[in-house]
């Protein structure tokens, strides 16, 4: 073996971690929170999409690609909601890639009886995958993580036990929080844009009475829209919520002909500067929607 200079010996020293953390890349942040929760700091956490990016469509980028091509695990929602995923997974050429579907032990919702036809548009071919908006889904996600890491690092898996179950007490205890504030809302009827609050209705108790995109994603039509105002009209719907990546016109449009309040709530960590991370979201949500029912 040839020496290497002694400056070079000196540079790999400082720049080589003492050991190495598990590298993984999540597909929305609030995967990656959950994943930092666990693993603290023997894991490596990047995202693909950010907060304010709708999740069903990205550009995959030959830079995720090379995200993936380091990592050892891949956790994603699953259920086709990335849809772009299977192609970065192929793009990134890492045969050792470990990938997650965290919708494996789910309770879904939505799922459709029968086939649907693709050339619907309609991006909820296999139920719905918005699932991690409801807090009591987070354990059954946690788990999956626990077990992922400790594929990758077995002599970790204690810590990662201990962190998962320290979260999940401090989680249990936000939801009592949360239920209590948004309890009252109980049976309230909402617009939202697009079909990304079930789970967090089948918690809360508000009403989804319909969305503005007629099926999920698919554009609102002057038909669908002009249903939407005698609805709104008829049952006293109070608020609409838009997602943060949806244009707010056919919602600005039917709240100026009902006075309903369109509220801007975010479906992931960092969709608003508040949502700092997934406790922090549920907080923010919860708070607004509370505020917007109420006056
Ligand atoms: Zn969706």
């Amino acid at each position: 073996m040839k020496r290497l200079p002694g400056i070079l010996v000196l540079l790999l020293a400082v720049t080589t971690p003492l050991s190495a953390s598990t590298r993984v890349v999540t597909s929305i942040p609030d995967l990656a929170d959950l994943v930092r929760q666990v693993g603290k700091d023997r894991v490596d956490v990047e995202y693909i999409v950010r907060g304010d990016q709708n999740p069903h469509y990205v550009e995959v980028k030959p830079s995720y690609m090379m995200k993936l091509k380091s990592a050892d695990v891949f956790f994603i929602v699953g259920m086709d909601l990335e849809l772009w995923s299977q192609q970065l997974i192929d793009g990134s050429r890492n045969t050792s890639l470990l990938v997650v579907d965290l919708s494996r032990e789910i309770k879904k919702l939505e799922v459709p009886v029968g086939t649907v036809d693709a050339r619907e548009g309609d991006v909820h071919r296999y139920g719905n995958p918005h699932y991690w908006l409801d807090p009591r889904n987070i354990r059954t996600m946690l788990e999956e993580i626990v077990v992922a890491l400790a594929r990758i690092s077995p002599s970790d898996e204690e810590f990662f036990r201990a962190n998962a179950a320290a979260y999940e007490r401090l989680l249990d205890q936000k939801i009592q929080e949360w239920e209590e504030q948004i309890h009252p809302m109980a049976g309230q009827k909402i617009l939202t844009f697009h079909r990304s609050w079930s789970y967090f209705a089948a918690w809360t108790g508000i009403v989804v009475a319909d969305q503005i995109e007629p099926k999920p994603g698919i554009p609102p039509s002057p038909s669908h829209t002009a249903d939407l105002i005698s609805l709104v009209r008829r049952t006293g719907i109070k608020v609409i919520i838009v997602e943060p990546y949806y244009d707010t016109g056919a919602a600005d449009q039917i709240a100026r002909s009902t006075g309903a309040t369109v509220v801007r709530l975010p479906v992931s960590v960092g969709g608003v500067p508040e949502a700092k991370d997934y406790i922090s979201m549920i907080s923010y949500n919860v708070r607004m929607l509370f505020t917007a029912l109420h006056g």
